[in-house]
């Protein structure tokens, strides 16, 4: 029995139709005819880029409250990815921090120019990301966060795998329509649509790897950032540092 094998093969490898080899095989072969045997499909060798991570959650929820916790503590290599959208400013925002505000005409314009990761009509408007930071961001070996809806979540989904797909869920549906209320920026109309949307948002959470309740802030964020630390110890992901220590043995 090779127990070398059993232990250090990496079943479902990202991405999950490579080759699967043990790390003594690894060793055998060189890196160069390793990568062409992955055919260009395994970056596991490469540096080691940051990770996309992705949160959702129905309209009300307090994405935004718990993403703002987050950030007025943020882990070292952690950096929020701010959104476009055609919604107009609320009290307070401030165009660059909260969002980057656009018309629709520009807005569209983004689209055109394929300069969005993902983008979403949603209540009436336009919501998307700006592709470049992301890109840029993670191959700086940044963590990248985005907080967004389902929708355009799905579209990150395809073009990121490997990302962190988080869904935060409120305490109850009158918790929910009570949070939305209690903002007091929207109308009775706005309000209607939001819950009708987010009852929607809350049949999509399968599409997630986690399901966070937020009924206490300081603790859904604790369970974010152990869910980021966590990732950060998967075996794929640090598949280049395990090479250097068993290349040693
Ligand atoms: P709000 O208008 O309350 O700021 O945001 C409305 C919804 O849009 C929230 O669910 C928020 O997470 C989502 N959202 C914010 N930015 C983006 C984005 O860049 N893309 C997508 N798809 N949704 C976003």
């Amino acid at each position: 029995m090779n127990r070398g094998r059993r232990e250090f093969s990496v079943p479902g490898e990202r991405p999950a139709d490579g080759p699967v080899l043990s790390i003594r095989m690894k060793q055998r072969i060189s890196i160069h005819r390793y990568k062409k045997f992955a055919n260009g499909r395994c970056d596991c060798l490469e540096k080691e880029k940051g990770l996309l991570i992705v949160l959702s959650g129905p309209s009300g929820v307090g994405k935004g409250t718990v993403r703002k916790e987050i950030f007025s503590n943020p882990e070292r290599n952690l950096v929020y990815s701010i959104s476009a959208t055609s919604r107009p400013k609320r009290p307070g925002e401030v165009d660059g921090v909260d969002y980057f505000f656009k018309t629709r005409e520009q807005f569209e314009e983004m689209i055109e120019r394929g300069e969005l990761l993902e983008y979403t009509e949603y209540v009436g408007n336009y919501y998307g990301t700006p592709l470049e930071y992301v890109k840029k961001t993670l191959e700086e070996g940044k963590d990248v966060f985005l907080e967004i809806e389902v929708e355009g979540a799905k579209q990150v989904r395809e073009k990121f795998p490997d990302g962190i797909f988080i869904f935060l869920i409120p305490p109850s549906l009158k918790e929910l329509e009570k949070r939305i209320k209690n903002r007091g920026t929207e109308s009775d109309e706005t309000i209607k649509n939001r819950m009708k949307v987010a009852k929607e948002e809350l049949k999509m959470m399968g599409l997630y790897d986690y399901v966070v309740e937020n009924d206490e802030v300081k603790e859904a964020c604790r369970k974010i950032k152990a869910i980021i630390e966590a990732e950060h110890c998967r075996r794929f992901r640090i598949q280049n540092k395990l090479e250097k220590l068993l290349g040693g043995c």
